[in-house]
């Protein structure tokens, strides 16, 4: 039993000469449903690219199994961040994989896509014994998980998954993932001269920079972290800017965390408005709604036996990123994300290894084929 690691790599160098920025994962989604059918899955595409202004819908492919095995769902998205067009892997003589220094590699998460198609190819090979195996290939998952969250859960029939979609060595995997509320502030002040009458002008980026500068900023306690990112205003050099928008995002492991802290952030932005007589509109977005798996969960276990089996030291931590997951916990599936063989992702400097790559196709099959 084992992968062949020839064909992951070569899989995995035909899947990033794709194109497949999110929202348009069209010949990305085609070919990864060929793969499915020719194993013999049942293979469904969902509306979600009708859904979400996308080309392209989630693929969802079923592989019978053992009936008295639990069902185990795998996912990967199949959407790449930009600059993401003509991407093509350069595989060094140390083993390294990049991108030719100009686009993504798109390991993220492609690594993740290869290591599932690997494992499933290997399994009807070799007619290895295995429970209900399903898995679900998302798009639009680097635009908050745009795609996931039109997918009917319903009908998927795992209560266990395995999200492979996370940095760090493979044997690394997070059990717990934050909230995360995006929020836009929108200062309206009185537009007036700046020569003639500033004075009878209301300076909507002055109390913007004063809310601002009243605020907590960056890691806030252990669990949570808030970022002012942009800030627009203004019309020209002469003007009072009658005003000014402030985006940002507030994360916690906490979810009642969060919802505080995005409240303080408004309750500051209305005092600083009402001293100044200038008014505020805003607006709150869950991004992402916070979970934590318990570390006794068979899916937890499940994962710490497949990496011992492997001699694979096991890290389990709690992320402060976002994933397909978040969406997951919140339809009742048990599921953790583990790391798939990516570093420096969302960068032209992402990477990956071959040995990674196969680690991550190891365990994966592993835990395809791993008695309960
Ligand atoms: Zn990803």
């Amino acid at each position: 039993m084992g992968i062949n690691e020839v064909r992951i790599i070569d899989e995995f160098t035909k899947l990033v000469a794709i194109d497949s920025p999110s929202y348009k994962e069209r010949e990305m989604g085609d070919y990864v449903k060929k793969k499915l059918q020719a194993l013999g899955m049942m293979v469904i595409e969902d509306a979600a690219g009708e859904r979400t202004g996308g080309n392209c819908g989630n693929i969802y492919g079923f592989m019978k199994g053992d009936p008295a095995r639990r069902p185990l769902l795998f996912v990967a998205h199949l959407d790449t961040v930009e600059p993401s067009r003509g991407k093509t892997a350069v595989i060094e003589s140390n083993g390294t994989i990049r991108s030719r220094g100009n686009t993504v590699l798109g390991a993220d998460d492609l690594t993740g896509v290869a290591a599932i198609l690997e494992a499933l190819i290997v399994i009807k090979e070799q007619a290895l014994p295995h429970g209900p195996i399903e898995v679900l290939f998302t798009v639009a998952e680097e635009v908050y998980c745009k795609g996931s969250q039109v997918f009917e859960f319903a009908k998927v029939m795992s209560e266990e998954a395995y999200i492979l979609d996370l940095t760090g060595p493979v044997g690394t995997a997070a059990y717990a993932a934050p909230s995360i509320l995006s929020f836009t502030a929108t200062i309206h002040g009185r537009a007036s001269h700046a020569g003639f009458s500033p004075q009878k002008g209301i300076h909507a980026i002055a109390v913007a920079a004063d809310a601002i500068s009243l605020m907590p900023m960056g890691r806030i306690d252990e669990e949570t972290s808030m970022n002012v990112g942009t800030i627009n205003g203004g019309l020209g050099t002469n003007i009072v800017p009658d005003k000014c928008v402030v985006k940002g995002e507030v994360r916690s492991l906490s979810h009642e965390k969060a919802k505080r802290q995005a409240e303080l952030i408004k309750k500051q932005f209305e005092r600083s408005c009402s001293a100044a007589r200038a008014s505020l509109e805003f607006e709150v977005f869950t991004a992402s709604k916070a979970y934590e798996i318990p570390l006794e969960h068979p899916v937890v276990t499940r994962f710490e036996n497949a990496c011992n089996k492997l001699k694979l030291p096991v890290s389990l931590i709690k992320t402060f990123g976002g994933s397909d997951n978040n969406i997951i916990a919140q339809n009742g599936i048990a599921g953790i994300v583990m790391a798939n063989a990516m570093s420096r992702i969302h960068a032209c400097d992402e990477f990956t290894t071959v040995d990674e790559i196969i680690r991550a196709a190891d365990l994966t099959l592993m835990l395809m084929t791993i008695e309960d």
